[in-house]
């Protein structure tokens, strides 16, 4: 079934997402406040906007509350990141996943209402691992 994701933030982590999801179907609106990287989803999204993701009338006027699933992929700014995942909460998303640099970081967000926090470096680091762990065994 489509979906209907905005993604914040449009580092390598929100990009490849952003692209992703477009390719597989999905309606996604893509938000960054720097205007190249808007520039540079244009044509892997169903909409690009440039808007700073930490004012609520700017995301209310962009339409934010019609859409179901929000990823929050701010991973330097704490205070964007933690501002904009209680905003996309407050305006009544369903599931608001959001990028979070360390455990602090992870932890605060959980508490503003996040419904998943992903440490994108961390995951990748195990997954790399189990893959070698099986390799191993295929070798024998
Ligand atoms: P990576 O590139 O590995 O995904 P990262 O999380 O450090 O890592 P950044 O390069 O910092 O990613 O990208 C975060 C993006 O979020 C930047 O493009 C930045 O412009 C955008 N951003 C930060 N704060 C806001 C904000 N308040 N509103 C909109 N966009 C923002």
């Amino acid at each position: 079934m489509k979906k209907q994701v905005v993604v914040i933030g449009l580092g390598r982590f929100g990009t490849s997402v952003c692209k992703e999801l477009h390719k597989l179907g999905h309606e996604v609106l893509a938000i960054d406040r720097n205007v190249e990287r808007v520039n540079g989803l244009l044509d892997f999204s169903a909409h690009a906007v440039v808007a700073d993701a930490t004012d609520e009338k700017s995301l209310k006027s962009l339409g934010v509350r019609n859409f179901d699933h929000g990823i929050v992929a701010i991973g330097d700014n704490l205070q964007s990141s933690v501002l904009c995942t209680l905003m996309l909460k407050e305006i009544g998303l369903k599931k608001v996943w959001v990028k979070a640099r360390d455990l602090q970081h992870q932890t605060i967000l959980e508490r503003v209402g996040a419904d998943r926090v992903i440490q994108p470096e961390n995951e990748m680091g195990i997954r790399v691992a189990h893959h070698m762990d099986s390799e191993k065994l295929i070798d024998y």
